[in-house]
Formats: structure tokens, C-alpha cells, sequence
């Protein structure tokens, strides 16, 4: 999943950039609300967060500007414990939850997680498919079974493809969920790390749609 940081403070940005992406996010991090704006122009993002208090475009012009735009993906805003009265102006504006700085850490992937469950139409937190188990929160995986030890990046590629079964996505839609800005991607990747993908869970989980992309067939 690709997710859009939106931080001015460098080092609450830094943190969150290193949490996020230990935890198998691609993540573009911008500090101020014209970077912001023109991020989500030229980017699909599964999901933003975003601080309110910002140099040059505040957050909330970039929410209004983003749903005006009709751009649908999860928002979380950021804002301090006493600023109900923003939080409230936030959630009517087309946020979709907040979290409190300073950030509970846990509380904040969790949140993550919740939202961008919701956003691919489902309410139950673990995906079960073809006789393969999938925990997000704790990155527990059964094949048939058997607990299965997968890696940041095939745990990235796997989880857009089976929270929606059926759904075609291309090699570049899947680059995206596995790259921010700044890496470098080799030309292969994604063909790597689906292969080892069927190579523990079944070769049937993933289907190749020749000249489209990848998909987890419907059961
Ligand atoms: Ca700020």
C-alpha cells in the first residue's frame, strides 16, 4: 500500500517515515501543503495523513482541495490534544478519522489499517482466501495450515492483490504499492516477489492475466 505523509516537523516526519515503512509501507513524505497538492495530482495514494498545521497551504485546504477533486482515499488527519475544534472541522471536511500528537505509535497503524480495510469494503479484520490466512495487524500467514514466513515486499505485492479478489492490477499499480519516490526499482521486481509468493502459499493464489497483470481469483 502507498501512503502520502503529510509533515512540516522533521523529526516527527522522519519517525513516522521509518515506522511506516518498516512495516511495509511505500511512503512519499512532503512538508508542506503545495508539495501535498501536487503529490496527490500526480500519485495514486491508498491512504494520507495528514498535518493540519502546515507552512504555505494549511491541511485543511489540502483536504478540501483533495475531495473537491473527488479524490476518495482514506484521510487521517493529525492534530494536537487540545484542538477539538479542528479535529471537528477536519472530520466534516471529509476526514476520516484523526489521531493525536504526540502520536501513539501503535494506536496509529492500527488506525492505518482499520481505514484501509474499510476502504476496500471490508469490515473483518483477517482475510482468509484459497486456504491462506492473512492477520494484518500481525502479519501472521497459514498456507493450508501452516504458519509461512513472508518478507516486507511480498507482504506488500500480496495485500492489494487479495483485499480485493477478482481485481486486475498491472505491474506498475503494483510497483506503486512497493516504492516510494526515492527508491530504486529493478525492472523484475514484481515478478520476484510473486513468484515467491506462489511459491509458499500455491501457485493458484495468483493469477497471472497475460497482459494485464496479476489477480487473486474470486472463490
Ligand atoms: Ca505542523
Amino acid at each position: 500500500m502507498r501512503l502520502l505523509l503529510v509533515e512540516d516537523d522533521a523529526m516527527i516526519g522522519e519517525q513516522l517515515l521509518e515506522l511506516l515503512r518498516a512495516d511495509g509501507y511505500a511512503v512519499d513524505w512532503v512538508r508542506d501543503g503545495e508539495m501535498a497538492d501536487a503529490a496527490l495530482q500526480s500519485q495514486t495514494y491508498d491512504l494520507v495523513l495528514l498535518d493540519l498545521g502546515l507552512p504555505k497551504r494549511d491541511g485543511m485546504q489540502v483536504l478540501q482541495g483533495l475531495r473537491a477533486r473527488k479524490q476518495t482515499m482514506p484521510v487521517l488527519i493529525a492534530t494536537a490534544r487540545d484542538a477539538l475544534q479542528q479535529r471537528v472541522a477536519g472530520l466534516d471536511a471529509g476526514a476520516d478519522d484523526y489521531v493525536l500528537k504526540p502520536f501513539e505509535l501503535d494506536e496509529l497503524l492500527a488506525r492505518i489499517r482499520a481505514l484501509l480495510r474499510r476502504a476496500a469494503g471490508r469490515a473483518e479484520p483477517v482475510y482468509e482466501h484459497m486456504g491462506v490466512t492473512i492477520h494484518p495487524a500481525t502479519r501472521e500467514v497459514t498456507a493450508h495450515g501452516q504458519p509461512v514466513t513472508l518478507s516486507a515486499r511480498e507482504w506488500a505485492v500480496l495485500e492489494p492483490l487479495i483485499a480485493r479478489p477478482g481485481m486486475v492490477l498491472s505491474r506498475q499499480q503494483l510497483e506503486e504499492k512497493l516504492y516510494g519516490w526515492k527508491d530504486e526499482i529493478s525492472s523484475n521486481a514484481v515478478e520476484v516477489y510473486i513468484h515467491g509468493l506462489r511459491k509458499k502459499l500455491g501457485a493458484e493464489l495468483i493469477q497471472n492475466v497475460r497482459g494485464v497483470g496479476y489477480r487473486v481469483p474470486k472463490e
